[in-house]
């Protein structure tokens, strides 16, 4: 397999520039939406190979958790593979025939059950936290799709089922237009954001989801209405958020961020006024990012806006 030489310096999701070089794990981080970008800083260039050579192989052996487990409670008779019967003689020709099709097809049912179990749990797993992100019954759809292409490819082995249903339900997200940050799939699964992070990459790759990196614009909706604040306010932050992209001020940073700077001060403007700290809040950022960003967008689009 032919090795692409990468060098990332935006997140493909959300465009942002702010990446952290994880040396440890020899990974690239996104500081604004949390996805592992990239797992192969050896291939990153002369800065990367100085990588610690020995720490690459102690990683390798330890290898990736292996945490799915067929289950086989209650299939435990297996037909002997031994051409013998129970009393070690050889069997004859033609029950040897029989006793291979029995085989075939004892097999077939032990690996279709744990399909199915795998399916099962996965799908619970699913909706708990869909409900849990109130998530309509589009994405859950959309994401019990990704689920099982998942499993139909062998792209659980090696990986949890929850980290594989997480990842499934954030790209489902974003495919209908309902984005959820990893921060927000990560609390409401209790996994980790990183395991979800790279699952994601992992998943999405190998199954060829192409999405487009989340635009600030893809939060208005939610942010706005999570703050109660009225259409007018929302139309009024898209405008805001189109102009901001158009003269590329949004890129390079993370989408939350800048939409919630860009409905704060729509929110002002039209007199709905929500604090910095309300719409922190709803957007999952800092209040700091939210100054950053909004003196930015009011200084570079000549918004005057009275705090
Ligand atoms: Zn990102």
């Amino acid at each position: 397999m032919e090795r692409k030489v990468e060098y990332i310096e935006i997140c493909p999701e959300c465009n942002s520039k702010s990446l952290t070089k994880d040396y440890e794990r020899a990974e690239i981080v996104c500081n604004d939406c949390g996805l592992v970008i990239d797992e192969k800083i050896m291939d990153m260039g002369p800065e990367w190979r100085a990588f610690d050579y020995e720490q690459r192989v102690k990683r390798s052996r330890v290898g990736a958790p292996m945490t799915y487990t067929i289950h086989d409670k209650g299939l435990s008779t297996v037909i002997d593979w031994r051409d013998k019967d129970s009393y070690g003689k050889d069997i004859a020709p033609r029950s040897r025939a029989q006793i291979y099709r029995l085989r075939k097809w004892q097999q077939r049912i032990r690996v279709s059950n744990a399909t199915e179990r795998n399916l099962a749990f996965a799908l619970t797993e699913l909706d708990r936290v869909a409900s849990r992100l109130t998530l309509p019954r589009n994405v859950r759809e959309t994401a019990a799709v990704v689920y099982r292409k998942a499993v139909e490819k062998g792209l659980i082995r090696g990986r949890s089922i929850e980290g594989v249903a997480a990842a499934s339900l954030y790209a489902a997200c974003r495919k209908c237009k309902v984005p959820r940050t990893l921060d927000e799939i990560a609390d409401s699964a209790k996994l980790n954001r990183k395991e979800i992070g790279r699952t994601y990459r992992f998943v999405s790759r190998e199954l060829s989801i192409s999405l487009k990196p989340t635009t600030p614009i893809d939060y208005v909706p939610r942010f706005g209405s999570e703050l109660s604040l009225s259409g007018e306010v929302q139309s009024k932050a898209i405008e805001i958020l189109g102009k901001a992209m158009s003269q590329e001020l949004t890129s390079g940073r993370g989408p939350t961020g800048v939409s919630a700077a860009a409905i704060y001060i729509a929110s002002v403007l039209l007199g709905e006024r929500r604090t910095q700290r309300e719409v922190a809040d709803v957007a999952g950022v800092t209040e700091v990012t939210i100054r950053n960003r909004y003196k930015e967008l009011a200084e570079r689009l000549d918004i005057e806006i009275t705090i």
